[in-house]
């Protein structure tokens, strides 16, 4: 009994004992939790501030690569402008010469812009996919046209095949795909001295409304080496420097054009043979939709300009070297040209004379083309038609400007350097003489 008595004095102490390690322990756990959660309270703190600062400086590279593209394309507007307006002047072939040199030189200079515009647009996420309805025939031989003055000056052969099984309408981003072929044609002619450049499309069906487009785009040329091929697609890549110095170009024409695709879900590919040529074959998912002839207002480049004789244009822009770019340019289709220096003045003008069109730079000191167009808009102001035509003459090619220059109730927007075709075309489909 007392054994027994002892035993479970015992078996007592050591439960005590236990209990109170238990309790020690679960202090200490309790500490330890308690200094886990703060270092966790702490850490996202610091986390919170770190992406926020990601966050703020991704913003201000895209707010810097905004402004820079203005800064830069101003004046290259300049440049490429007067020196079209002097070939347009003179005949003599010395200086044509050089003029052509000027303007290709600052033409290159403004691809190269883009490129590491597009570049970082897409690397910021900032590139958005659009669906429209388009077709393929019209898009190759829009390209074609482009492309045939190169063509012609190599002595090359151009193919184009569109197999019957491509729908008549896709629907898809017209414009991403057409960079796409741009950058892939441009390539092949670069690289291509003698034989063909060709591009063929084939269509596979995948469900009722969708479907594969294929496209293949090869040449004759001096290929590219077996151990350069994987990495044509990185960025500034080039695989023959000695060859590509005499072509220039930066080396992100491909990994632009892979990440367009991608972007679209689909894939690109690459073969080549040195100095036998190269192909280039890529698929795009693309939606399918029932055939209707396509507006073709843009398609045809011999307008009749003589329809835009007489019409009035206001043109907005504080920089006096793209006024004189622009009214040169209006004035030699016949346009009867008005300036105003920012959208105050604008506005003023238009309250108190006739305008049939307004075109409207963006960025301007005392009132942005922006502010200037809700303004006309509203109608709050004495001009007669609130619904004049504007036109925005954006040197920003941020897509963002662009939904904010259709937002606010502009027409179009025309980009600057001043392409003459689509300042052309916008003209025309805006563009109505009214009598007064
Ligand atoms: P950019 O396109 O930026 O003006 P780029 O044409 O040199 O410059 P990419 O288009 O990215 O750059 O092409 C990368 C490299 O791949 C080229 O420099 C060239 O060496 C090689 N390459 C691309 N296409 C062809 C082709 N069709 N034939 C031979 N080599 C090619
Ligand atoms: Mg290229």
């Amino acid at each position: 009994m007392d054994r027994e008595r002892k035993a479970r004095k015992q078996a007592e102490a050591i439960i005590e004992q236990k209990s109170l390690e238990i309790y020690l322990a679960n202090q200490e756990l309790k500490k330890l939790n308690e200094s886990l959660e703060k270092r966790i309270q702490k850490r996202t703190k610091e986390l919170n501030i770190a992406l926020e600062a990601a966050e703020n400086s991704t913003k201000s590279k895209s707010l810097f690569l905004s402004n820079m593209s203005h800064e830069i394309r101003t004046p290259l507007n300049g440049i490429i402008g007067i020196s079209e307006l002097m070939l347009r002047e003179t005949g003599e072939s010395h200086i044509r010469e050089m003029l052509q040199t000027v303007k290709y030189s600052a033409d290159n200079l403004l691809g190269i812009i883009n490129d590491i515009l597009d570049f970082s647009k897409i690397e910021a996420g900032k590139i958005t996919i659009e669906n429209i309805e388009f077709s393929v025939k019209n898009l190759l031989e829009n390209l074609k046209g482009v492309l045939n003055p190169k063509i012609q000056e190599k002595k090359l052969q151009l193919n184009l095949v569109v197999s019957d099984s491509v729908p008549e309408i896709l629907i898809g981003d017209r414009v991403k795909l057409y960079q796409i072929l741009m950058n892939l044609l441009g390539n092949a002619i670069k690289f291509t001295d003698k034989g063909f450049v060709s591009i063929e499309t084939d269509f596979d069906k995948t469900g009722k409304n969708t479907g594969n487009l294929k496209v293949k785009v090869s040449d004759s040329g001096i290929g590219i080496p077996p151990d350069k091929i994987n990495s044509v697609f990185d960025s500034f890549t080039q695989s023959n420097t000695s060859i590509t110095r005499k072509f220039g170009g930066t080396g992100l024409g491909l990994a632009i054009t892979k990440r367009l695709i991608e972007l679209q879900q689909g894939s690109i590919k690459v073969e080549s043979e040195e100095n036998q040529g190269t192909v280039f074959e890529f698929i795009l998912p693309l939606k399918i939709t029932r055939a209707r002839p396509e507006k073709s207002k843009e398609s045809s480049a011999e307008v009749n300009i003589s329809v835009l004789k007489g019409l009035k244009v206001l043109v907005a822009e504080d920089n006096t070297i793209n006024q004189f770019v622009v009214a040169s340019h209006l004035r030699h289709w016949g346009i009867v040209v008005d300036i105003a220096n920012n959208g105050e003045e604008a506005i003023f003008l238009l309250e108190n004379k006739p305008v049939d069109l307004v075109l409207m730079d963006l960025q301007m000191p005392v009132m942005g083309g922006l502010e200037a167009c809700k303004l006309i808009r509203s109608g709050k102001t004495k001009i007669k038609d609130a619904n004049i035509p504007i036109i925005a003459l954006t040197a920003d090619a941020f897509e963002e400007s662009k939904n904010k220059v259709l937002g606010c109730g502009m027409n179009d927007f025309a980009t600057k350097p001043i392409v003459q075709q689509e300042l052309l075309q916008k003209l025309l489909k805006y563009g109505t003489k009214k009598n007064n």
